[in-house]
């Protein structure tokens, strides 16, 4: 940890926060109280600097307008990448996974992203909306995806990352891989409440934050319970 109290910024949730997304620093602020961990959580909007001294940060989903300023505002302040370069975690959902990459489509138009993680998102034919599921990368070692999914593009994986997961139901990236992640950048599909339903990937972006490899458990039978609610779900909706 880059302070004496764990330093988690939601950035910019004037722009990014279609779903709920502070739930996202909610999730991760509380579990590292729960191991007695001290934590701070600065929103950082967009018309202010961001700071590079923090150790995680977290970057929502959003429309394609708030998306394009958001990673215009992004890339005139350099300090994700400042952060980055010091070995900060990232957490990117949807918008701010795609704005993460080399460039992504919004209004029609193609943005520059901020080139920090290696995909390229295109135009879908049509929404992917719903259930998002699937196997993670087992190196991560985590249990299965579960998320909600809603985004027009369709993101394509450069050689310089991994795929998060392949897809069991939904589309994600491409309707075979979701999300994406090298060293301690992360990005998903997953909405608003990715962490809410995946307590593990809380723990994982902790861990990486504070470099603490065992972290004590907490009681997650809510969020299990969320999780089996939501495989019934597209188990259901398979027929
Ligand atoms: N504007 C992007 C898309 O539709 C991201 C949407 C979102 O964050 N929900 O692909």
């Amino acid at each position: 940890m880059s302070t004496e109290s764990l330093r988690i910024v939601w950035v910019y949730p004037d722009l990014l926060s279609t779903y709920g997304d502070r739930g996202n620093a909610l999730i991760l602020a509380r579990r590292a109280r729960q191991r007695g961990m001290p934590v701070e959580v600065l929103e950082v909007r967009s018309d202010q600097r961001l700071p590079a001294t923090a150790d995680i940060y977290l970057i929502g989903g959003g429309e394609d307008g708030p998306q394009a300023l958001g990673a215009q505002r992004l890339i005139a302040d350099g300090g994700l990448h400042r952060a980055v370069a010091q070995g900060s975690v990232v957490f990117g959902v949807c918008a701010g996974y795609q704005l993460l990459g080399n460039s992504f489509f919004a209004k029609g138009t193609r943005y520059a992203g901020l080139e920090l993680l290696d995909i390229t998102s295109d135009r879908g034919e049509s929404r992917a909306v719903g259930e998002l599921a699937g196997d993670v990368d087992g190196r991560l070692g985590l249990p299965p995806l579960s998320g909600f999914e809603n985004h027009g593009g369709r993101t394509h994986l450069g050689p310089g990352v991994a795929p998060l997961a392949r897809v069991t139901a939904g589309v994600g990236n491409d309707g075979a891989t979701e999300g994406a992640w090298r060293g301690k950048l992360l990005g998903t599909y997953s909405h608003g409440p990715a962490l809410a339903r995946n307590p593990a990937l809380a723990d994982l972006l902790l861990r990486w934050a504070t470099g603490v490899h065992q972290l004590p458990p907490v009681d997650d039978t809510w969020p299990e319970r969320l999780r089996a609610e939501r495989r019934a779900a597209v188990a259901a909706a398979r027929g």
